[in-house]
């Protein structure tokens, strides 16, 4: 079995993979990465697998304790939806931010995670606000964490040949904030130099519950426990407690490498504009009587 299919269900998919035995496979979501990548390289007995035909794969949904959102929705959808914008404000920032508008319109956050480039914007947003992916695949179904699925190694990814992600669970938690920004070479069309992510609970001023990941250093959304620590300081402390563990823990990430003087210099600019914008969203949680989270 050899060719490109468009399969019209995850059942009809994995009845296709199964069927694929041994021969190299390939899934195509949006196509932005994909087809930069193996365009001219694809052996003849691949099978290649369309993803745009699973319904699936689709779908924003309010489901209580947590956001359902499908791997194949786009950075447009993401970005302009209600519930996304009020409980998962951070990935709304990454969203917001990628590429230009025909890139956000095509580009989709299972592929952006899969691709697992150490630039990628989405994925550090997803693991800061507690997210995790479910994986299908014809020998069952399993739930990772962003991290599990990034793993160690920039550009690949831990999942096998045959598992899809279908969707990210993220977390609807009460009175938390979080936010994204990155630093790119220009202001559009711009994969990120460093990015940082952050979701925290806010309480009359003060920060707990904080998860702080950064993309760019070596692989895509690393966390860094020593600018959690850092936020929870008393207020006159915190701005340069941040940006100083910001700027310590890109030394321990990347010690040797020449862009190591301009990473920290822009962290910590990220850092005050990240941590500003996480109080001003604190800021208007409390004055909405905690109508809206994330
Ligand atoms: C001009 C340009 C600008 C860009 N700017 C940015 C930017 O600012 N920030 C940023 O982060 N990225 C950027 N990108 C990269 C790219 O657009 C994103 O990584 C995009 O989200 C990939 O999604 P896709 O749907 O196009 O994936 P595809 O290209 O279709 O697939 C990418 C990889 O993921 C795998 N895959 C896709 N979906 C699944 C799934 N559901 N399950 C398992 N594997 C899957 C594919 O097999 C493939 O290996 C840019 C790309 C271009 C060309």
């Amino acid at each position: 079995m050899t060719g490109l299919f468009a399969p019209r269900s995850i059942e009809e998919l994995l009845s296709l993979l199964a069927g694929s035995g041994e021969h190299e496979k390939h899934f195509i979501a949006g196509g932005t990465d994909w087809l930069i990548k193996n365009r001219g390289n694809i052996s003849e007995d691949a099978v290649l697998f369309d993803l745009s035909k699973i319904p699936e794969l689709r779908g924003i949904e309010n489901r209580g304790s947590y956001l359902r959102l499908g791997s194949m929705e786009t950075m447009t959808s993401i970005h302009t939806d209600p519930e996304i914008r009020l409980h998962a404000a951070a990935l709304c920032d990454a969203a917001s931010s990628m590429g230009s508008v025909q890139i956000r319109n095509r580009a989709t956050v299972g592929g952006n995670l899969a691709n697992a480039s150490p630039a990628a914007d989405t994925p550090g947003a997803l693991a800061a606000l507690n997210a995790s992916a479910v994986i299908f695949s014809p020998s069952g179904t399993k739930e990772l964490s962003i991290e599990e699925v990034l793993g160690t190694c920039p550009n690949k990814n831990t999942l096998s040949d045959s598992d899809i992600i279908m969707e990210f669970r993220i977390p609807v938690r009460k009175s938390h904030v979080s936010a994204f920004k990155k630093i790119g070479s220009r202001s559009e069309v711009s994969i990120a130099r460093i990015n940082l992510a952050v979701s925290a609970k806010y309480e009359d001023g003060a920060f707990c519950d904080a998860m702080v990941f950064v993309g760019t250093l070596g692989t895509a959304a690393k966390r860094s426990p020593e600018a959690e620590n850092a936020l929870l300081m008393p207020i006159s402390l915190r701005k340069e407690g941040f940006k100083k563990a910001l700027c310590e823990f890109a030394g321990r990430m990347i010690p040797s490498r020449s862009t190591l003087p301009y990473k920290q210099s822009a962290i910590q600019a990220l850092a005050e504009d990240v941590l500003e914008m996480l109080e001003a969203r604190g800021r208007s949680l409390e004055k909405s009587g905690e109508k809206s989270h994330g």
